[in-house]
């Protein structure tokens, strides 16, 4: 372990068991730490580097905006947030986008969002259906929607008003609604719940169930959106558009921010002027950073590159099943694949870094791979060389 690290540790908050790496600098897709060791990057900081480290076209917008402007508040209009805004809400297919410093905030906005229609239409609607292993964020009310008990027991009491039902089950969901619900709020593909994908059935179930009965349905799409699943965003897949959608992880690659989108519909009567604010949120440098990513992923075609990568990658993990004990599944789709062990898969991911791959884990027994986007077949062949060995 690195000398600095033993050292300064202690100067954070524990909420977190950090790996015994120091990393100090990325190229591609590869990250090096404070010795020099070279690790192939299966992690992505957690699906957020879509375009690996040092895209020069990246860094040089980036740069530029630095040495231009970074900051306005809220309270003034910039063009490279409204070129950014533009941008995204065509990416996602909403009508309207609101920026946000995070993916939990994006959520949190959301739920505003939902209540606050609900309000202006004199509903009486509050409460929200969320799905058994969700993951929304950790904040109170993005806590709220979240299904992980662990996370959830020392903060109670959370927000009231909030039911489970259980993911790829429509008959769960149904049986939950009422003339008080809301929203629904999902992610198309769970990723922190252990790399789950919703089938066709519940996403057109449930866009159908929030049209007969006046809900609002919102996606999360915050680790399965900006092409990660092979489109866009996840939804476009389904062809199910949701009322609203949150977005972060990937957007900035790397610069922190967070989005969420609604349709003209829900803006219509939602939140107005005073409702609700942020005084970073979507200032000029990190939209330089959003309206960069979007370019780049649109020039260089990245949805396809992952649908090609992506089938490679699955190709190669079904193979690697048959020979490797302890392999129960592989799931995912495009550049977010899950591996389901029959043991914790806390273990492969230490060993992982002894062969200088990061990789991370979703709940206890599955590995996550979510690399950068811009992977080729040579860097799968590279995974799968390293898994043979540790596994
Ligand atoms: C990461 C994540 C969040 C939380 O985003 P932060 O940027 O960490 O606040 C919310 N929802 C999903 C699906 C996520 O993967």
């Amino acid at each position: 372990m690195n000398n600095y690290m033993e050292m300064t540790n202690h100067n954070l908050v524990h909420t977190y068991n950090r790996f015994p790496v120091v990393l100090e600098r990325g190229e591609g897709v590869y990250l090096y730490d404070t010795d020099g060791k070279k690790y192939l990057d299966f992690a992505a900081g957690i699906a957020v580097s879509g375009l690996g480290y040092r895209d020069k076209e990246l860094t040089d917008v980036l740069k530029m905006q630095i040495d231009k402007l970074m900051h306005t508040s809220n309270l003034y209009y910039n063009t490279t947030c409204g070129k950014a805004a533009e941008a995204l809400k065509d990416a996602c297919g909403m009508d309207r986008v609101f920026f946000t410093n995070s993916g939990t905030e994006a959520n949190e906005g959301v739920l505003k969002a939902a209540r606050k229609y609900a309000w202006k239409k004199g509903t009486g609607r509050y409460e929200f259906i969320a799905m058994t292993a969700s993951f929304h964020g950790r904040s109170m009310g993005a806590l709220s929607v979240t299904e992980h008990e662990a996370y959830r027991a020392p903060f109670e009491p959370l927000v009231p008003g909030v039911k489970f039902a259980e993911f790829n089950n429509l008959e769960s969901v149904k049986s939950l609604v009422n003339e008080k619900t809301c929203a629904i709020i999902l992610e198309p593909l769970q990723g922190e719940g252990g790399v789950n994908l919703a089938t066709q059935e519940f996403m057109t179930g449930i866009r159908k169930l929030c049209d007969e009965e006046g809900i609002l349905m919102i996606c999360d799409e915050i680790q399965c959106g900006m092409a990660r699943t092979g489109s866009m965003f996840a939804w476009q897949s389904y062809g199910t558009k949701p009322d609203m959608i949150t977005m972060a992880k990937a957007i900035g690659s790397g610069v922190p921010v967070g989005a969420f989108g609604m349709t003209e519909k829900v803006a219509e009567y939602s939140l107005e002027p005073g409702d609700h604010g942020t005084t970073y949120g979507g200032n000029p440098f990190v939209c330089a950073a959003v309206a960069k990513t979007l370019e780049i992923y649109e020039k260089r075609d990245l949805v396809n590159h992952v649908r090609e990568t992506g089938a490679y990658l699955k190709q190669k993990l079904e193979e690697l099943k048959e020979t490797c004990q302890g392999v129960l599944e592989c799931r995912g789709t495009g550049l977010i694949q899950g591996i389901r062990l029959d043991k914790p898969a806390g273990d492969t991911v230490k060993k992982a870094l002894d062969e200088g791959l990061l990789i991370i884990s979703a709940r206890s027994d599955v590995i996550r791979l979510v690399p950068p986007l811009v992977i080729e077949k040579e860097h799968v062949d590279e995974l799968i060389e390293k898994l043979k060995k540790i596994m």
